[in-house]
């Protein structure tokens, strides 16, 4: 057993150099091993990383068979009087815009977004018409997905012209009180006929009260950079 002169670890037999150091290892008394396999590997390999495209491709093909093999069993075997084969369908392909279309295609984060709701009204379209039921999807879906995308473009907007931290903060907090108060409307509405705003007008005052404060900070200049200066931005 040899150990390494310079930095005393405990070396294999059929080490030639220390491979913590480098150290070249010479002990008359044990001469080293050339003949044995060293105990780990001399060629350094990485893992090769996954591909995007594969794997995009790969999850298009597992969907479209999903959907083409439910769709034929459920137009030639079972129960062709009840349409199940366009639920799995649409879903498969609710799915693909969710999870594979953001491999296959370069795609920035704001447009993957947008793809989504889209994905999704078209999904909630299908069963609507499916089952006969545009009223809800025309008084409750298609208005929270419309609120939703007013979020997400919202905070997009941030995104893109690079606001600052505080900004952000205040157009987020802005956009979510009146993404509540418009909630609470699509739902007094569908529910029941009327608009009696409670919840969200209690959110919003929070809301306003917080915005208030960002606010006074962002407009005293040596509050913000007290504040930049605890928070990095
Ligand atoms: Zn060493």
């Amino acid at each position: 057993m040899s150990y390494c002169v310079n930095c005393g670890v405990e070396l294999d037999p059929t080490a030639s150099v220390c491979p913590l150091c480098n150290t070249p290892v010479m002990n008359p008394k044990a001469p080293v091993d050339r003949e044995s396999p060293p105990p780990f590997p001399l060629v350094r390999r990485e893992v090769e990383p996954v591909d995007r495209r594969s794997l995009g491709l790969l999850l298009t093909g597992m969907l479209g068979a999903v959907a083409i093999c439910c769709g034929l069993l459920n137009f030639l075997a079972f129960f062709p009087q009840v349409p199940w084969g366009w639920y799995v369908a649409g879903a498969a392909g609710l799915i693909w815009v969710w999870a594979a279309l953001p491999f296959l295609v370069h795609m920035k984060f704001r447009y993957c977004l947008a793809a989504d709701l889209v994905a999704t009204a078209g999904f909630l379209a299908l069963v609507a018409g499916l089952v006969e039921g545009w009223f809800w999807y025309l008084e409750l879906a298609l208005p929270v997905i419309g609120l939703t995308s007013f979020l997400v473009a919202g905070l997009a907007y941030c995104r893109i012209f690079h606001r600052s931290r505080l900004t952000t903060l205040l157009v987020f907090l802005g956009i979510t009180a009146v993404y509540l108060l418009g909630l609470e409307l699509v739902l007094d509405y569908f529910m029941e006929g009327t608009y009696h705003p409670t919840w969200s007008l209690i959110a919003a005052a929070v809301i306003l009260v917080f915005g208030a404060i960002f606010l006074t900070v962002r407009l005293r200049p040596r509050l913000r950079a007290e504040f930049r200066r605890r928070f990095h931005s």
